[in-house]
C-alpha cells in the first residue's frame, strides 16, 4: 500500500491489489476499503517523502541511510 498521490481532498492511497481509495489524512492507521488491509500512516507518508523524491536519495550519504 501505497501514497499515489496528494489532491485536494486527502491523499490517494493505492493498496496491493490495486484498490485505489482516497484518505483525508493519514492516521494512526489507513485501512484499505476494499480488502481491509492496513498500514501505519506514518509509514506511508515516510514512503512517498522517499520514493517521491529520488533525487533526494543521491544527496543522502550511504552512511546517513544506514543509520535509520
Ligand atoms: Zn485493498
Amino acid at each position: 500500500m501505497q501514497i499515489d498521490g496528494k489532491i485536494e481532498g486527502g491523499y490517494v492511497i493505492i493498496c496491493q491489489d490495486e484498490h485505489v481509495f482516497v484518505v483525508e489524512r493519514l492516521g494512526l492507521y489507513v485501512e484499505c476499503p476494499s480488502c481491509g488491509r492496513r498500514k501505519i500512516g506514518a509509514d506511508l507518508a515516510m514512503d512517498y517523502v522517499l520514493g517521491g523524491s529520488n533525487s533526494l536519495e543521491d544527496r543522502v550519504p550511504q552512511s546517513a541511510a544506514l543509520a535509520k
